[in-house]
Parts: C-alpha cells; structure tokens; sequence
C-alpha cells in the first residue's frame, strides 16, 4: 500500500460516524487542529466541531490532540475544547504520535490519524501503522511550506476518492 493513501477520505471532520469509526475498529483518534478542527492560527472551532467532540467522546472513543504548530497556539486550544495535546509533533516523524500513543495505552492498529495533509497525517500515520482519515483543506493558507506540500499533495489528491462519493 502506498505510503501516501489515506484509509479513507472524507470531506469534514464532522463527517466522521461512529458507524465509520466502528467500521475501521477505532478506540482512539489524534486529531489535527488547523485546517481540521478550527482556520488556521484561530480559536474559534468549525462550526459542529465541539458537538462532533463531545458526541464521539460519549461513545467512548479517546482523543488527543498531535498538531505541529507550537504548544502557545495548540494548548489553549486543546483546553477550550476539552481535550489533551501533543504540540510539536514533528508529522510525519512517529515521535508526536508515539507520545500522544503512551499517552492513550492503545495498540497503533486501533488508533485513527485525522487530519488535512498527505504529507504529514497521512504519511505519519502509514509510518506509524496507524490508520487514516484525510480532510479536504477547509480554509485558505498562508506560507511556502504549506504551498509547496499542497502542490506535491495535488497529483496524489485526484486519485483518492470520497468515502461515500464513488457514484459521482
Ligand atoms: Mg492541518
């Protein structure tokens, strides 16, 4: 299997069922924050995220939060919404995921990535044998790094399909 293919793709993080997390035998989930719960550099969540939150946390489901933005950006964050972090995670090396993974005591088959970039979610979580969710980019972003992964993610994008959207 390609190192750069999501498990599977959705278009929003609120998208994600409990009937799809029973599906790819999820106990726990390390969330992306920017472009994947809130804009970029924002502390106000997209809107449905906090209910997504609480509802999946109901069903018994851990979350913690693996971003690579700096813990000054991702902890009030985290603490706002109710969940534990790992900033700094360095995606797509398994350090940040290795320690949000200790953090959870879950086998990696049983944790689910969820994130927006191929290049470090998806790309960390077949690393770490870990499964994935890939988002589609929400909100517009500022940078060369994040533009020049946009442009290599391009090709790979086209090929992937929406989980649920294959008739189209
Ligand atoms: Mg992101």
């Amino acid at each position: 299997m390609s190192l750069f293919k999501p498990t599977i793709a959705l278009r929003k993080v609120t998208d994600i069922t409990p009937e799809i997390l029973r599906m790819l035998g999820t106990d726990a989930i390390l969330l992306d924050v920017d472009n994947t719960l809130a804009p970029p550099d924002s502390k106000i969540p997209y809107e449905g995220v906090q209910e997504w939150i609480d509802s999946t946390k109901a069903c018994g489901i851990h979350i913690v939060i693996c971003s690579n933005n700096y813990r000054k950006r991702i902890k009030p964050f985290s603490d706002s919404v109710g969940l534990d972090c790992v900033a700094m995670s360095l995606k797509p090396f398994p350090f940040g995921f290795n320690r949000a993974k200790r953090k959870l005591r879950e086998k990696p088959q049983s944790v689910l990535v969820v994130g927006d970039q191929i290049y470090t979610d998806v790309l960390g979580a077949n690393l770490a044998g870990m499964k994935s969710i890939l988002l589609l980019p929400r909100s517009e972003e500022h940078g060369w790094t994040i533009w020049l992964r946009r442009k290599m993610e391009k090709n790979k994008r086209k090929k992937i399909k929406l989980y649920g959207e294959d008739e189209k």
